[in-house]
């Protein structure tokens, strides 16, 4: 996106990607479909240090802009849920859109690059095993460190420190839990289960599904939370947003037994879980205080994660280039004139469901018109 506008306004470009190809991880996103915006896009959606940085590149560079990129190029596309926009076909089409707005704006592109140190004199020098490329503006936008077998590295983060940026420590983000020894012996052979819970995790919530897998939890609620999650913080699980389970037994004629209970446990959450769930967190008693007690754990249920899947799984990379060390205008380095820093490898992370590319959309841009 960056080349793109850069190239639009005149400027020459080079793109130099490390890999065989551009854009592989839009190819891998959304399930090959690529959620590649979200019309709901605000500044809450997103998580960094510096929580006002990202408004004005997005306020700036909108769904709506990248949506009228899409028609220009006749993409067919939906709405799935949520304001989340997919390909109707395949993410290639956003590439292939990305790579001939590209070609129109004289871009060249260079794959399978190595760069092996990075200079600055006068001019950016980059150079290569063969080359060596100089430039009054250098951008970095190499993404995280998140699924290292497509070819993610640390290159940002390392270029960062040679120029004396500041990081905020980098950790996997959109990434399943994996549950402690006794939870996991608890719950994981019901892998596959799932259930529409909040989790939540200090003042985030999100509520949205939830998956057990066959290591821990993962689905659309538990990756939103995961992002905000920091070991050894325990999460809060409601297993039944906005019931009141227990409500029945107020009524004499409503028998008191486990029986009633499941019974009344399985008409918000799958058999086997509710079954499983109340295993463990049977009432002590049938008296009122029991059942209010009952009441209290299903709408907090308490689970400490051991750890998360790591970056060989997680979507994102939390953390990255110290927002206060760029313009939030321009993503320039304050310190370092000519040097720029776009998408994930910034301390900007989205929230699932389309929120990430619009932020590389967005920062893209806005380090496109000014450099
Ligand atoms: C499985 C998966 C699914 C996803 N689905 C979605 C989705 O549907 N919607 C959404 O909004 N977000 C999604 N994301 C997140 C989204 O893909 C990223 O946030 C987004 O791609 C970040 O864009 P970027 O340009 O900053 O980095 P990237 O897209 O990661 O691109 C960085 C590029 O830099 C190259 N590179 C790295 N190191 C070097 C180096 N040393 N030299 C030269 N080149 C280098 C890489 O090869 C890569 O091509 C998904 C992520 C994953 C992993």
């Amino acid at each position: 996106m960056c080349a793109i506008e850069a190239g639009k306004r005149g400027r020459r470009v080079a793109v130099l990607e490390r890999a065989d190809q551009l854009g592989k991880k839009i190819l891998i996103s959304g399930g090959g479909r690529c959620n590649f915006t979200n019309i709901f896009c605000r500044p809450e959606h997103f998580l960094s240090a510096n929580p006002h940085f990202a408004k004005s590149a997005l306020a700036r560079y909108t769904p709506a802009d990248f949506i009228a990129l899409v028609e220009k190029h006749r993409i067919p596309y939906h709405e799935k849920t949520l304001g989340q926009l997919f390909c109707d076909r395949s993410a290639r089409d956003i590439l292939g859109m990305l790579e001939s707005e590209c070609e129109a704006g004289g871009v060249r592109s260079f794959l399978g690059i190595k760069i092996l140190e990075v200079e600055r004199s006068t001019d950016f020098v980059v150079r290569t095993q063969n080359d060596e490329f100089r430039a009054a503006a250098l951008v970095v936008a190499t993404g995280g460190l998140s699924i290292p077998k497509i070819g993610a590295t640390a290159f940002g983060y390392d270029l960062a420190r040679q120029f004396g940026l500041a990081i905020c420590e980098p950790s996997p983000g959109l990434v399943p839990l994996v549950l402690g020894t006794e939870d996991r012996s608890r719950y994981c052979d019901l892998a596959g289960v799932s259930a529409e819970v909040v989790a939540s995790c200090g003042d985030q919530r999100f509520q949205e599904k939830m998956l057990i897998t066959h290591r821990g939890l993962s689905g659309p609620a538990i990756l939103q939370i995961s992002s905000y999650w920091k070991k050894p913080e325990p999460i809060l699980i409601d297993l039944a947003p906005g019931r009141e389970i227990t409500a029945s037994f107020s009524d004499p004629k409503q028998p008191r037994n486990l029986a009633a209970v499941k019974s009344a446990f399985q008409s918000f959450l799958p058999n086997r879980l509710a079954n499983r769930w109340l295993d463990f967190h049977a009432p002590a008693a049938w008296t009122n205080s029991a059942f209010a007690e009952l009441e209290r754990q299903v709408h907090a249920w308490t689970i400490t994660p051991a750890g998360t899947e790591g970056y060989e799984k997680a979507e994102v990379t939390a953390g990255g280039v110290d927002a206060d060390e760029l313009s939030a205008k321009t993503m320039e380095a304050r310190k370092v004139p000519g040097l720029f820093f776009i998408g994930e490898v910034v301390d900007v992370t989205g929230h699932l469901g389309g929120f990430n590319f619009q932020w590389a959309w967005a920062s893209g841009a806005a380090a496109g018109r000014a450099v």
